[in-house]
């Protein structure tokens, strides 16, 4: 038991250091888009990815990075397995993920997504990551990609992404 469990742990760590090609400072696991690590009846390491957004470029890239990364350590046979059988939402993102994209100047998502409800609610008000104002105003719905939206401090006058609730 413990023997699985110390592989458990270790493939949890080497996916800690697999980051998401569109915000590096993530990785899989702060966006929580791991759902499970298993052993099948073979041996096989099977990992659930459930992606950010469906249809997103970056979930090949990414299949083919953790397949990479594990092979590289020497845990093989390994398997990705997109999994979609739930919709992947901004709640699945780890307080630590939350806590790096403000770092790296993003305001993360705000709330839970059930309560935005199924559109993105995008108001004023969003904090900004760089002087921690409130009065920012929505510039623009879509920023850089599809996920993020364009705000602009009405203190700071800075520009930043939102990470918008899904
Ligand atoms: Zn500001």
């Amino acid at each position: 038991m413990n023997l699985i469990r110390q592989f458990s742990d270790d493939c949890w760590d080497i996916l800690q250091q697999i980051s998401d090609p569109e915000i590096p400072v993530l990785s899989v696991v702060d966006l929580g888009m791991i759902r499970g690590v298993e052993l099948d009846q073979d041996n096989n390491i099977v990992v659930r990815l459930t992606p950010t957004y469906s249809g997103c470029p970056a979930t090949d890239v990414l299949k083919d990075e953790i397949v990479h990364v594990f092979t590289a350590k020497g845990f093989t046979p390994i398997q990705v397995v997109v999994d979609l059988s739930e919709a992947w939402t901004t709640d699945w993102m780890s307080q630590n993920g939350k806590d790096k994209l403000k770092q790296y100047g993003i305001a993360p998502p705000k709330g839970e997504a059930h309560s935005c409800g199924t559109h993105v609610a995008l108001t004023d008000g969003i904090e900004c990551p760089h002087c921690h104002s409130i009065h920012s105003k929505l510039l623009s719905e879509f920023s850089s990609t599809a996920c993020k939206a364009l705000y602009q401090c009405q203190d700071c006058l800075e520009p930043f992404d939102y990470f918008k609730c899904i």
